[in-house]
């Protein structure tokens, strides 16, 4: 099929990402192609590896991986992408690219073997975007899409914290602008995710999940109008649908509103991707490229409703700290010294309330076990200060909305309907848009499905 080099202006463009299961095979990949030729302001693509792929490489780039099992990944990976590229009508040209990619990273590979760092580790781990990247561009001429590969690493400048480097926005946006920007008019550019390059140009990767905060980056740094995030759900829901079959896609949601369910544990979106757009003010849709005409969410600055509650979020695995001292009668000073305690161990605290002699505080921790990050020497340390209680087996529910402090009868319709659960710690976040509490574990689905049920269906 012939290309079709169309100019489009500069000043009009959407940046779309495609997530891991997007980019899964070749007939996942046709339907991102689809979506791309279908609305021509698509011109800068960021794709993730594809699924299962980032997987593989992080056992890859793991020590004491034997030569038999780094073969075995190695072998698994190239099926992934040759079970794409055998699709292609003219597959000589990629299949080389891909096998020459297979034979530098066998090269890592070994060399990680024999003394591992982390610097390496980036290496293996960025090949997942630059196989999906290569073949996906190649998609994109297969749908007559004047597609196009490049290399974030150009333009993704970070620093040398490998396995989650933070990137130079001011370089980034002069890289974009000359590097990138410019072959927008004639090309559509499909570029990797989660990648970039530090100041020697070593490879670097901006943690897991990264390319929605890539894609975001890229889009602040091209002042671009628009940033679609491809994913495998109709946008961002009520809540978890697998806790209830009633939860539902949200329409339009607010920035505000859709950064604190990224806080508070909706795992759509990797965490920091509103950043950027919100910065820049681009607005982003989240939808389904399974479904791309079944809708999905538009996060913006100004939204047409802002109901009171718009969605219930549920984090797991949290720890409670209750520090107690009859110093703090009448004290100052108290709370500082506890603080400093756990900023030294870089403890960021999520929920707190305090009493005359008691604070109570969680902590934050989207990735994973509190448990871990609350060791014995910080146990120790604030046993300094005072008496300590660890409980562990919580969750944390926010209900997530608008004026959520100014609106009457916020407590009577949240907790009527759960007051047969022991609930804990309720917190009005200082943003008004939610308010929080913490719940036994074995409760924590049963009093989401209740309260959606009440707030949401009725
Ligand atoms: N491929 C990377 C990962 O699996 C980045 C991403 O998909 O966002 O973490
Ligand atoms: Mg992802």
């Amino acid at each position: 099929m012939s290309v079709n080099v169309e100019q489009v202006s500069t000043k009009n463009i959407t940046v779309a990402k495609f997530g891991g299961t997007s980019v899964a095979d070749y007939q996942a990949m046709l339907r991102c192609a689809d979506i791309i030729k279908k609305n021509t302001t698509n011109r800068l693509v960021v794709v993730s590896a594809s699924a299962g792929v980032t997987n593989h490489l992080v056992r890859l780039s793991q020590a004491g991986v034997s030569s038999t099992e780094r073969e075995q990944i190695i072998t698994n990976i190239a099926d992934i992408q040759f079970a794409i590229t055998k699709n292609f009508t003219s597959q000589e040209n990629i299949n080389n690219e891909i096998s020459a990619l297979l034979t530098s990273l066998r090269g890592f590979a070994e060399q990680q073997a024999k003394q591992h760092t982390t610097k390496n580790s980036d290496e293996i781990l960025s090949f997942g975007e630059q196989f999906s990247s290569r073949i996906f561009a190649q998609v994109l001429q297969t749908v007559g899409v004047n597609g196009h590969y490049f290399d974030a690493r150009q333009v993704m400048k970070t620093d040398n914290l490998y396995g989650k480097a933070q990137v130079d926005l001011t370089q980034l946006a002069a890289n974009a602008k000359a590097l990138l920007l410019p072959l927008l008019t004639e090309q559509v550019i499909v570029t990797q995710g989660f990648i970039g390059s530090d100041q020697q140009g070593n490879t670097t990767t901006l943690g897991r999940g990264g390319s929605d905060y890539s894609a975001a980056l890229l889009a602040e740094a091209i002042e671009a109008s628009n940033l679609s995030i491809w994913t495998d759900v109709v946008g961002i829901f009520t809540t978890d649908p697998r806790i209830t079959d009633q939860a539902r896609s949200i329409n339009e949601i607010s920035f505000g509103e859709a950064a604190e369910m990224a806080t508070f544990g909706a795992k759509i979106l990797h965490p920091a991707t509103l950043i950027p757009a919100m910065r820049q003010d681009i607005p982003v849709f989240v939808g389904s490229s399974k479904e791309p005409d079944a809708g999905g969410t538009r996060i913006q600055r100004e939204v047409e409703s802002n109901p009171t509650y718009r969605s219930i979020a549920l984090r797991r695995e949290q720890t409670l700290v209750t520090v107690k001292s009859p110093q703090m009668l009448h004290a100052s000073g108290f709370l500082a010294k506890v603080f400093t305690v756990l900023a030294k161990h870089q403890l960021s605290v999520d929920l707190i309330t305090t009493s005359e002699i008691s604070v109570a505080m969680t902590f934050d921790n989207p990735h994973g076990s509190t448990q871990a990050l609350l060791t014995k020497a910080v146990v120790e340390e604030l046993e300094q200060l005072c008496e300590v209680s660890v409980e562990h087996g919580l969750s944390l529910i926010a209900v997530i909305g608008n004026k959520i402090h100014g609106t009457k009868g916020v407590g009577s319709s949240i907790f009527d309907k759960v007051n047969d659960f022991n609930i804990r710690m309720i917190c009005h976040g200082a943003s008004n848009h939610n308010l929080c509490f913490l719940v036994p574990e074995a409760d924590a689905n049963q009093v989401v499905e209740r309260l959606h049920a009440t707030l949401f269906t009725s």
